[in-house]
């Protein structure tokens, strides 16, 4: 893997504006992947395929991440700079709206990265546990979303994608299935362990 191309698209990327896995979020996602060594990883959004290509590095070596990304500008994107970084025989790019798509797809995963449009986290979640192995792990980034979802203030304009997030965290954690801890880490991190 080329490191100094992944730098350059990092680079690129916060130029940009697209948002990225912030490096507090990403060190704390590096760890538990380290740990599971997982063969199969779903990501939900893809942006320049950042993530997915920081992800690869800790897939078993038979392993490979499946991500999906609606912006047909950003697939041809990601797919340039996967290709660049040497990691395209790892990273399986889904063009079109994860909504349409999740339901198409029957694979076991161990870890799901869900990092997409915040007002379907709770569709995200529901395939995501249809997909999950057991002992498996589902992370939701950005689910504090600059501090909106555990505050009162609901009259901002984003307030769907903040009922949503709220309604995902509820669901995790109502859940006796699964063991949820939620970071202050970037723009928060949902971890959710499967038993
Ligand atoms: N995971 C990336 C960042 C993803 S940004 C990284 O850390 O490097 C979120 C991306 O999700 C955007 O590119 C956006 O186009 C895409 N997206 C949002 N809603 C989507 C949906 N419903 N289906 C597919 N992609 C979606
Ligand atoms: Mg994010």
């Amino acid at each position: 893997m080329n490191k100094q191309e992944l730098e350059k698209i990092k680079q690129k990327a916060i130029e940009e504006h697209i948002p990225i896995i912030m490096d507090d979020t990403l060190e704390v996602v590096d760890k538990i992947l380290k740990e599971i060594k997982p063969t199969r990883i779903l990501e939900i959004g893809t942006a320049v395929g950042y993530s997915a290509m920081c992800f690869s590095e800790y897939l078993h070596p038979n392993g490979k991440i499946d991500t999906i990304e609606r912006d047909a500008e950003r697939v041809e994107e990601a797919k340039l700079n996967i290709e660049n970084v040497g990691v395209k025989d790892k990273i399986n790019i889904y063009e079109g709206d994860a909504v349409e798509i999740l339901p198409t797809l029957n694979e076991k995963y161990d870890v799901v990265f869900i990092d997409a449009a915040k007002g379907k986290y709770p569709f995200f979640l529901k395939e995501a546990l249809r997909m999950i192995k057991s002992n498996g792990v589902i992370l939701a980034d950005n689910i504090l979303y600059k501090g909106y979802v555990m505050s009162d203030y609901n009259k901002h304009k984003q307030r769907t994608a903040v009922r949503n997030l709220r309604e995902y965290i509820k669901e995790v954690s109502e859940n006796p299935n699964i063991e949820t801890e939620i970071l202050d880490v970037g723009d928060g991190l949902a971890i959710s362990k499967i038993k």
